[in-house]
């Protein structure tokens, strides 16, 4: 799950209507769903992380800190589920990449560096949004790959991922090889199953943590290895923040 950095609210107010955060929230963030890592090209959702239906959190429904972009599947699976800030890890506040492990089958599953108690946090965060949901069937009668859910469609992202590193792997310092999978990545989504791909060429990762927005400003990567920075580093010093 890519970490990300919201920055500063673009208003010295709340928004009168969260709508319009959107524009803002894409600029910055990437037209990505911050849970699940798909890119959304149209319907991406401003998320409130605390619910807005809730009553306790009724004040936060206009408050720029309280917005992630979510998919139409993460968010009417988490709809108004309450979210306590200290029990689960959350993209802008926690390393949410370090955090999580991606394999090629398309599961999402807890770090296997974390403590107990970030392992449940991990854990958590995967249910409030149905990340580890099994994969539906996605073979049409042919036998051929149809990839409609959020399973399928990490494991079908993988496969180009890994087509693509044979190809930077086939032109040793070819520029334009490298630029292109960077290009890819951004058009297909799930940064972290690129990143995982990429795992042993440190100049891609930096690349890729450079190239979607609001990534590099997490400070959950060092500059010049992309080496996980943990805990986050949580710039904005938002509460609850660097659990993992
Ligand atoms: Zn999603």
């Amino acid at each position: 799950m890519r970490p990300v950095r919201r920055g500063p609210s673009p208003l010295s107010r709340d928004f009168d209507d969260y709508k319009d955060a959107k524009a803002e929230l894409v600029s910055r963030l990437g037209p990505y769903c911050s849970y699940c890592e798909r890119r959304i090209a149209t319907g991406l959702e401003v998320e409130h992380i605390q619910p807005k239906s809730l009553a306790a959190y009724s004040a936060l429904i206009g408050s720029w800190g309280n917005f992630l972009l979510a998919c139409l599947n993460c968010n009417r699976t988490k709809r108004d589920k309450e979210v306590a800030l200290a029990e689960f890890l959350l993209p802008d506040r926690d390393n949410t990449f370090a955090a999580y492990q991606y394999a090629a089958d398309g599961k999402v599953t807890a770090g296997a560096g974390l403590t107990g108690r970030q392992r449940q946090m991990a854990q958590a965060t995967l249910g409030l949004v149905g990340l580890d949901k099994p994969v539906e069937k996605f073979e049409d009668s042919n036998g051929k790959m149809v990839a409609l859910d959020r399973v399928a469609q990490r494991m079908q992202v993988w496969g180009i991922a890994e087509s693509a590193k044979v190809d930077v792997e086939a032109s040793p310092g070819v520029e334009a090889v490298r630029r292109n999978v960077v290009r890819t990545a951004l058009a297909e989504g799930y940064f972290s199953v690129w990143m995982t791909v990429f795992a042993g060429d440190a100049e891609m990762r930096e690349r890729l943590v450079d190239g979607f927005s609001g990534t590099r400003e997490s400070g959950c990567f060092a500059v010049g290895t992309a080496a996980v920075v943990q805990p986050a580093p949580n710039p904005d010093g938002l509460a609850n923040g660097g659990k993992a």
